[in-house]
């Protein structure tokens, strides 16, 4: 892993999430820290990708230090949103079925 130690407990801190919150969309199955991998960081976004270790589907998912908006001067400036898929729903489900939080920790920043 590249980068300094804050970089690097970031990137452990996103792993970890990933690994407690979200799940295969092809077989369910859980993923541990060796299944996921940063692959891009960029300013406060981070792309990381998931191997399933059951049936090695993999899935790419951004991240963000902090909420997107919070780096926004302004509402006005939201910029554009592609509109929610089908496969975003399902991603929700899934780790809303296993989130054990309220809003106030869905929507935190630590
Ligand atoms: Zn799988």
């Amino acid at each position: 892993m590249r980068g300094d130690d804050a970089q690097s407990g970031a990137a452990f801190e996103l792993i970890a999430f990933v690994t407690r919150h979200l799940a295969c969309h092809s077989c369910g199955t859980g993923y541990s820290a060796e299944d996921v991998q940063v692959t891009q960081h960029h300013h406060e976004q981070w792309l990381l990708r998931a191997t399933c270790p059951t049936c090695t589907a993999q899935r790419i998912i951004e991240a963000y230090d902090g909420p997107p908006y919070e780096h926004l001067e302004s509402p006005d400036a939201i910029p554009p949103l592609p509109p929610l898929t089908a496969q975003d729903v399902r991603e929700w489900r899934v780790f809303l079925r296993q989130f054990t939080g309220d809003l106030k920790a869905l929507l935190s920043v630590s």
